[in-house]
């Protein structure tokens, strides 16, 4: 059975189980301070099982994109080195929110792998959870144990510990006991030998773990304890790509159809043969495997870059790289050459691979070209490096060094290392990175407490599209503690007029009034798991009361008026540009906005010109906001609005709309485009490979920028004496100039004429060399040139010229290549011995030769020093 077939049956199993088919959610979290990628399949309804919010539907299935390469889960060192193992996988999976629980969902997983995909019984194995006697204290999940009875043969269900099932969210949060799924697909003599029993969670190859059935009963809280959930949830999830390898008979995930087209494309283009070495093996899947994970971020609008996500993305990219480069021996980029396969074969299910198709593989190459260059500039260092050392070890700090601050991997230096013979100081360099990581950790640290409950009203409606101004009650608050931001309080209100960052807009500022007068400031507003949260430095002394929740409206006009031009500039780009502009990425703040986008050549000045001249001319026109809150999706995009990538959208959607400029977007906007009164673009720049930057201001800022212009050139008007048209007198002035730059030039000429005059008839003739020492006015060109001239009229010619320039002292050798090798002299030498009197140093050739240094007394020591040459 293909692959897609097998994602297919999955979902349409659970479809007529009355269950509600999602599509994947980006992969890219964008409002989780707790996590930087989808890690699980349940990671995007986090917001259900905290109570957060209500689905639509109390049961869901889909197929997730997760990435497990940071955090919790991470299990990039694996990769490449094992058959089931990858950094970008997808996950199948069934949920029920407070709706079946383990009755249903174990009787259906069994369903779907015995009788729909007619997987044999003999090779499952599944767990239970056994129970703890820790500080938990749990019992064995006996009402598990007792359902699988009814399946399978008790001896093929196991009891496992805490670390195998007992699934935890995070520190705090829903968990619950769980039941594995495992099979065992070795050789019949393999499982004569050896009981595959005892292999089950032992890291076997061929005895794995295909399905992770949880059963969410508990909450833990801030301080460890447990507290049974008033809705129980069921979680499932299950690797489809071993589900792949086990339905396609195949004893490793990469020789299912989900790989091997890219793998036999890498064998292509690099000249090699999967299955004959090991190493050669572990490269080739590291680049299948990283490819995904790349590419599949960037459709996501994450970019590689150095810092957060993007880092994570650039190391995965890097690590694939460095295989082949080491193993593959591939110089060149060529991991971007495979993206148009990976789009092949997975664009069905996930079209966002072939809207960005260009774009991934622009980037990629890009960065592989960039890394190659670094890897060679990195072996230059480490050649230095080495022929520095004693000949036996590298220290660690060196090492740490290379991979810091050049970003050269430490694997290579060792491997470079060993084959020459050479030792890493390994502990060393362990040292220096643990010091590094306890220093950026120590500053990120966030200690949550639990939240403490003031109401019960979880649906907290956002009422700031209508108004700035509103009576709140605080509904929940915690402390959180980092110290980054020292002590700081989270407030959630009922309702609130508070805008959260998102969207590329920044969250909203003001602050709360209690009815007896006291102030709160509020300092920022996100969003997380679906709660809009307020941040304070303290909190309300009676957080029970009744506030007024006011927002600071000054920065909230200035953040909507740069948002609209936002909308305005994209349209403006896809007119002026082309419709291949896409947005990548926005930032929209009170002061200024900015712009990412796909383009794949500098915009020119005049390009520049008329998206200016568009937005503003949809300004002037003072078009007036047309908002629709909650119209479907779909109808959306069939009137024309404009989605991004990466993005989660829900099935009513807000829709933005300026005119012909339409939008979905949760941000706040200007009610009618003359409010931004004006829009400048204040810079161009590129991001990445094709993709550029465009910032830019509007209203008071713009306003400001007039003002700070005028008042410039009216500054540069009155120094030209009132000029009537400055830019004619900068002009005469610039030509003024010129003229006078050429007549100093000539005097200075001259002067040096006149020199070479007077200084001839100084020279005079020491044991047969026409020889000359003494101190000048003039810089070391100069000197040079002079020296020169005088080398070329007078034969057999040895000249030490000193100089003072601004402090420092210069010396001037020349001597006559004759009288070089005749007398058998070098200027280098005598220049560097000379050095010392003028505390300095400095070389140069036999003939001719300058020092520097910092001690002008010293001149006339050299010059008298240097008759000694002569004897
Ligand atoms: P393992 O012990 O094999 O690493 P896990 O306990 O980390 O698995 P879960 O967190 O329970 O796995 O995830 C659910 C399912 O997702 C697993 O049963 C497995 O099929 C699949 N899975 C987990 N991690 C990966 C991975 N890195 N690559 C591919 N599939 C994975
Ligand atoms: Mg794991």
């Amino acid at each position: 059975m293909k692959s897609q077939e097998i994602r297919s049956q999955f979902l349409e199993f659970f479809k007529s189980k009355s269950h509600t088919i999602v599509p994947s959610a980006p992969m890219v979290l964008k409002d989780d301070p707790t996590l930087m990628f989808v890690n699980s399949g349940m990671a995007p309804f986090k917001e259900y099982f905290l109570g957060n919010a209500t689905p639509k539907n109390n049961r869901i299935a889909d197929t997730q994109k997760c990435l497990r390469v940071s955090g919790k889960h991470n299990d990039l060192e694996e990769v490449g080195y094992d058959t089931y193992h990858h950094t970008l996988f997808e996950m199948l999976g069934n949920w029920s929110f407070g709706d079946y629980f383990k009755e249903e969902a174990i009787a259906w997983a069994w369903e779907l792998l015995t009788e729909v995909f007619k997987i044999d019984k003999d090779i499952l194995y599944v767990t239970v959870f056994e129970g703890s006697d820790d500080d938990d204290n749990l019992a064995m999940d006996t009402e598990a144990y007792d359902i699988w009875k009814k399946f399978i043969a008790e001896d093929r269900i196991l009891k496992g510990n805490k670390k195998d099932n007992f699934w935890e969210m995070g520190e705090q949060g829903p968990c619950g006991p769980c039941s594995e799924i495992h099979v065992d697909i070795r050789s019949a003599e393999e499982k004569a030998k050896v009981d595959g029993k005892s292999l089950v969670n032992m890291d076997h190859p061929q005895v794995v773990e295909i399905w992770n059935l949880v059963f969410m009963q508990y909450n833990r809280k801030a301080d460890g304890s447990l507290h049974t959930l008033p809705n129980k949830h069921i979680d499932t999830g299950m690797g489809f790509e071993r589900l792949c390898m086990v339905l396609q008979n195949v004893t490793s995930n990469y020789d299912t159809d989900v790989f091997t087209p890219i793998i036999r494309e890498i064998e292509a283009i690099t000249n090699s043969t999967y299955g004959t070495f090991e190493k050669t093996d572990v490269a080739i899947r590291v680049i299948a495997d990283h490819l995904r994970a790349v590419a599949f971020s960037i459709a996501d609008g994450q970019l590689p870059s150095n810092t957060g996500a993007g880092y994570v993305i650039r190391r995965i990219l890097r690590r694939a790289i460095r295989y082949g480069f080491t193993f593959l021996d591939t110089k060149k980029p060529f991991i971007y050459k495979l993206v148009h396969t990976l789009t092949k074969q997975m664009g069905e299910a996930f079209p966002e691979l072939v809207q960005e198709n260009n774009l991934i593989s622009n980037v990629i190459k890009e960065e592989e070209a960039s890394f190659l260059r670094t890897l060679d500039q990195g072996l230059i260092l480490l050649d230095t490096i080495i022929s520095e050392s004693n000949g036996k070890t590298i220290e660690g700090s060196k090492a740490f060094e290379l991979y810091d601050t050049f970003g050269f991997p430490i694997d290579l230096t060792a491997l470079i290392l060993r084959e020459r013979g050479l030792e890493l100081d390994e502990k060393g360099f362990e040292a220096a990175l643990k010091e590094q990581k306890d220093r950026s950790r120590s500053a990120t640290k966030v200690s949550t407490g639990d939240w403490i409950i003031l109401a019960e009203d979880d649906v907290e409606e956002f009422v700031g599209y209508d108004t700035l101004e509103t009576n709140v009650k605080i509904t929940r608050y915690r402390k959180v503690k980092s110290k980054k931001d020292g002590e700081l309080y989270q407030l959630v209100f009922n309702l609130t007029p508070f805008y959260p960052e998102g969207g590329g807009q920044v969250g909203d500022k003001g602050y709360l009034e209690a009815s007896n007068g006291e102030v709160t400031y509020i300092i920022d507003t996100k969003k997380e798991s679906n709660l809009i949260i307020h941040f304070a430095k303290n909190l309300p002394r009676n957080p029970e009361g009744d506030f007024k929740a006011i927002v600071d409206e000054k920065q909230r006009n200035r953040s909507a008026s740069n948002h609209t031009a936002t909308h305005l500039l994209h349209q403006a780009l896809r007119n002026i540009l082309g419709t291949h502009v896409t947005q990548k990425g926005s930032m929209v703040h009170s002061r200024s906005l900015r712009f990412d986008f796909s383009h794949f050549s500098k915009v020119t000045d005049e390009e520049l010109r008329q998206v200016e001249d568009f937005v503003n001319a949809r300004i002037q026109e003072n078009l007036e906001l047309e908002e629709r809150r909650a119209i479907p999706y779909q109808q959306a995009i069939d009137e024309g609005a404009i989605a991004l990538f990466g993005e989660k959208y829900g099935d009513a959607v807000r829709a933005i709309k300026f005119g012909k400029s339409m939008e979905l977007c949760g941000g706040t906007h200007v009610p009618a485009t003359g409010k931004i009164w004006h829009f400048i673009i204040t810079s161009e720049s590129a991001v990445a490979s094709g993709i550029r930057r465009i910032e830019a201001i509007t209203g008071d800022a713009a306003k400001n920028y007039f003002i700070d212009r005028s008042t410039a050139f009216a500054e540069v008007q009155k120094s030209l004496n009132n000029a009537q048209d400055p830019v004619k007198a900068v002009n005469s002035l610039q030509e003024e100039n010129n003229v006078l730059q050429k007549q100093v030039a000539q005097l200075l000429k001259d002067k040096a004429k006149n020199i070479k005059g007077d200084l001839k008839n100084e020279i005079s003739e020491v044991h047969g060399v026409n020889f000359l020492a003494k101190e000048l006015d003039l810089d070391a060109n100069g000197m040079k040139d002079l020296a020169f001239e005088l080398g070329g009229e007078v034969d057999n010619l040895f000249l030490l010229f000193g100089s003072k320039q601004e402090g420092k002292a210069l010396l001037t050798c020349y001597i006559d290549k004759e009288i070089v090798k005749s007398k058998n002299l070098n200027a280098g030498q005598i220049v560097r011995e000379l050095g010392k009197h003028i505390q300095g140093g400095g070389g140069g050739q036999p003939f001719f030769a300058t020092a520097g240094g910092k001690n002008p007394d010293g001149i006339e020591k050299a010059l008298e020093a240097v008759k000694s040459y002569l004897n």
